[in-house]
């Protein structure tokens, strides 16, 4: 509890609605960011039917309070306001935008323990993770600040002495964003800082699940002074969310979608984009490989793996899900990891101390996540530990690790999404390329080797957009982070991530004496 209560202990009325038992119980100081309205054109609006949809501690199924139920009509007045406010942002300098970006990021970072600790209600990561992804999500806003000042243009050698020829970079305009509820804050401020860096205005819709963060940073947003209209936030239940998504994508006043989130809605959102020949960047689900040389350090490996793992309790789309071992190492790696997750998982509600893998999102995660592992065993996986559901809570499965999984079981096969290590031992690296590989995703990837030269042939052979080498964590703002084949288009982060968000246009000057 350290940031003081953002605008004081006076809270609006229409706030103060839904301040729950949930929210109370951690203290008023959650007042100022709490919402249930959205975010549209600089006003905080009911839904047009009046409906609320409730949102959920899937910890232990306490309603933390409930948000507008938005539908098409609220969707259309957001994409609106965010084409009007266009119409003046993008006439903004690079130099004022940055501004109000670094005063987005220091209103972010000084509430970070209260955005934190709202996250965790919502989401039920553990509460040390949420105040990383709070750093990791507001380190885009000051990124991206900083880059707003570095979108540079281009002047080419004309073929003829009559004409100069120039590219600039001009902001395609209004952006659509769909977030997950895995990184309720990071996904959108991930986004939204390169579309605002680069003069374009923005629609969020935030997951069902985890509505609260989104509308926290837009009501930090507003005080850090960004123009109404520049950034809304649009909220809807899962009944809704088809036909605002629909809408984020059809309309011609959306020069583009950016979306993270499943396989299956990247891919819908695509074909959504096509009439309309949208501008699209997707960051879809992975399936990562985690290798185990025998080269490696051991000791290092357990360390990357317990936190490309468990991070999230393994919900996210760079969590390592198939994870092959050399067999030189196989039985020292495995008692090794074995001991690690005994000694450091402690499974619980996030918000209490030493906890470190948290519930999962919703019953209907867990019931995926518990089919998965049955029926990877039931396939002749065995369990070396965990293996179902746990008895803190009725969202919560065990720390599990399986052993002898094939490429043809389910957990080789898809993205499990919770905290089931499956192992696979191999013999040669080129049988463990070949499986790595054997994937329709390509997000990330991770190897332990210290053979300089398996380094780089590994390095170049893995079929993923990013790859951790001795390394377990791969996530900064710095960095370009996207997948190839069903991961994803486009790359989020680093100076690569505004390229979506721009166009070049390119000039002639002609008639030059
Ligand atoms: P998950 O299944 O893990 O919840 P989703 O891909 O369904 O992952 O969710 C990611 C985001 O996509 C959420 O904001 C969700 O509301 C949104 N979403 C889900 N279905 C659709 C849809 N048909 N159109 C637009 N957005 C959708």
């Amino acid at each position: 509890m350290t940031a003081p209560s953002l605008f004081g202990t006076v809270l609006r009325l229409h706030k103060s609605r839904v301040l729950t038992a949930a929210l109370r119980g951690h203290g008023l100081r959650f007042a100022s960011f709490v919402h249930q309205e959205g975010y549209i054109g600089g006003q905080w609006v009911p839904a047009a039917s009046g409906k609320l949809f409730p949102v959920t501690n899937p910890a232990n199924g306490e309603v933390v309070g409930s948000v507008a139920d938005m539908g098409e009509e609220e969707t259309q007045a957001a994409i609106d306001a965010a084409h009007t406010a266009f119409q003046t942002w993008h006439k903004t300098t690079a130099k004022e935008r940055s501004g109000l970006l670094r005063q987005w990021y220091n209103l972010v970072e000084e509430h970070k323990e209260d955005l934190a600790r709202l996250m965790v209600l919502e989401s039920g990561k553990p509460l040390v993770e949420a105040r990383g992804e709070i750093s990791y999500g507001s380190a885009f806003l000051e990124w991206y600040s900083e880059e707003a000042r570095r979108i540079y243009g281009e002047v080419v050698q004309s073929p003829v002495t009559s004409k100069e020829m120039v590219f600039i970079r001009r902001p395609i305009g209004v952006a659509s964003m769909i977030t997950p509820w895995n990184f309720p804050n990071a996904m959108i401020t991930r986004k939204a800082g390169a579309a605002l860096a680069a003069g374009c205005t923005c629609v969020v819709k935030p997951a069902e699940d985890t509505p609260f963060s989104a509308l926290a940073l837009a009501e930090l947003a507003e005080k850090a002074g960004i123009p109404p209209g520049v950034v809304n936030v649009v909220t809807a239940s899962r009944g809704n969310t088809p036909a605002v998504g629909n809408l984020m994508c059809s309309s011609p006043k959306v020069a583009g979608v950016f979306f993270t989130g499943s396989t299956g809605v990247g891919k819908l959102l695509y074909n959504q984009c096509a009439q309309g020949v949208k501008r699209i960047g997707l960051e879809l689900g992975g399936n990562a490989p985690f290798i185990v040389f025998n080269s490696a350090s051991v000791k290092d490996a357990v360390a990357g793996l317990m936190v490309a793992k468990f991070r999230n309790a393994g919900q996210t789309c760079i969590s390592a899900n198939r994870v092959l071992v050399q067999e030189g190492v196989h039985d020292q790696f495995l008692a090794a990891l074995k001991e690690a997750v005994e000694q450091q998982t402690v499974v619980g509600d996030g918000m209490k101390d030493g906890v470190t893998v948290g519930p999962l999102i919703n019953a209907a995660q867990l019931k995926r996540v518990e089919k998965i592992v049955q029926e990877t065993v039931a396939c002749g996986a065995q369990v070396v530990m965990g293996g179902s559901v746990h008895s803190a809570g009725e969202c919560f499965f065990q720390p599990t690790i399986l052993t002898g999984v094939t490429e043809d079981m389910r957990a080789f096969k898809e993205e499990i999404f919770g905290p089931v290590i499956p192992i696979k031992k191999f013999e040669t690296e080129e049988e463990a390329l070949k499986t790595a590989n054997a994937t329709q995703h390509g997000l990330a990837s991770y190897f332990y080797s210290q053979d300089v030269s398996q380094v780089w042939r590994v390095a170049r052979s893995l079929e993923a957009g990013m790859t951790g080498i001795n390394e377990g964590l791969i996530s900064a703002a710095e960095v370009a982070f996207g997948g190839i084949k069903e991961s994803g288009i486009g790359r989020e982060g680093s100076k690569h991530g505004i390229d979506d968000y721009t166009y070049i246009k390119y000039l002639c000057f002609g008639g030059i004496n």
